[in-house]
């Protein structure tokens, strides 16, 4: 097990792999987890897995959407039941759940760059699986995707009070509410 700065090799020996990054020479952990030596590609790499002592299922976890598919998207997560955390965590939130109560014809309940809060359901195999489903969880900020200016609340829409653009989300029951609550 390793944590986040922890000296794994000199760049000599070995290439940087996810998780791992390059500190003039010396190799680094960029998150906790167990290390994986590639002898073939020459490659040292970090799985981020240790997240099971560190969070816990049920835990609420506040970050930003990096990436979006169709199915699911990954959330970078700065904050665990309020307070600040610089562990790199990643989690993925599937993009199926808090659907149901808005409907099957509707949008993505979030989007890139997006600033969600989620429940942590699972961590099974190392992976942080969040939800959306309660009320406390969904969007908690998000920025107009037309000019880019804050949305607001309107009603269970987000909207922009500076172009009039109305955007779905699955929000959060105090999204709009500043300051923000992680
Ligand atoms: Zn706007």
């Amino acid at each position: 097990m390793v944590m986040p700065g922890d000296k794994l090799a000199v760049s000599e020996e070995f290439l940087p792999g996810s998780h791992v990054y390059d500190d003039s020479g010396l190799l680094r952990a960029l998150s906790v987890g167990t290390v994986l030596k590639d002898l073939k590609k020459r490659e040292i790499s970090v799985t981020a897995a240790a997240q099971a002592n560190l969070l816990k299922v049920g835990d609420y976890v506040a970050g930003q959407v990096e990436t979006a598919a169709t199915s699911n998207s990954s959330v970078a997560i700065y904050y665990v039941n309020g307070k600040q955390t610089d562990k790199g965590f990643a989690g993925m939130l599937m993009l199926r759940s808090g659907r149901r109560e808005r409907g099957p014809r509707a949008g993505p309940p979030v989007r890139l760059g997006d600033v969600v809060r989620c429940r942590v359901f699972s961590l099974l195999n190392g992976i942080i699986h969040l939800s959306i489903d309660d009320d406390r969880t969904g969007v908690i900020f998000a920025l107009c995707g037309n000019c880019g200016r804050p949305l607001q609340k309107g009603g269970n829409r987000a909207k922009c009070v500076e172009c009039g653009n109305v955007e779905e989300r699955k929000l959060a029951s105090d999204f709009g509410r500043t300051p923000i609550q992680p």
